[in-house]
């Protein structure tokens, strides 16, 4: 599963704009779509409210399962911020990732967010690529 996640270059700005809007805090969200494709990002609020953690809040988490679901949309991507680094998953975000999709982790470099794909299974992290598209 998720070798490469597709968005859109909307997407990709939706996503940024969230987690820059969020400074000094760390910021995540989801990706819902299909096979693989972004169709919406949804931002959570990181209960954590901390600079180096997040934890979605788990109603509001519940509620975009349900709006998923009901849309027939599925979790297909995680995102979440590193405002002080690293460009990577960090060993908590190894330890605690409990689903198998693309993971999106966003971080500054020379003042710039970037964001990297990464999938997290069994503890081992492996990159995956970014495919942009067109929005239809
Ligand atoms: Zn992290």
């Amino acid at each position: 599963m998720a070798e490469k996640l597709i968005l859109t270059r909307k997407d990709w700005q939706r996503m940024r704009r969230h987690v820059s809007r969020r400074l000094p805090l760390e910021a995540c969200g989801l990706l819902a779509g299909k096979n693989g494709r972004v169709v919406s990002t949804i931002g959570i609020h990181n209960e954590e409210r901390s600079p180096v953690r997040f934890r979605m809040e788990p109603r509001a988490q519940w509620r975009a399962f349900q709006r998923m679901e009901a849309a027939g949309l599925e979790l297909v991507g995680i995102y979440h911020s590193h405002p002080n680094g690293p460009d990577r998953p960090s060993p908590t975000d190894i330890t605690e990732a409990m689903y198998p999709v693309a993971q999106i982790i966003w971080y500054r470099a020379d003042g710039k967010w970037r964001g990297g794909g990464f999938r997290i299974e069994g503890r081992k992290v492996t990159e995956i690529s970014l495919e942009f598209i067109q929005p239809e």
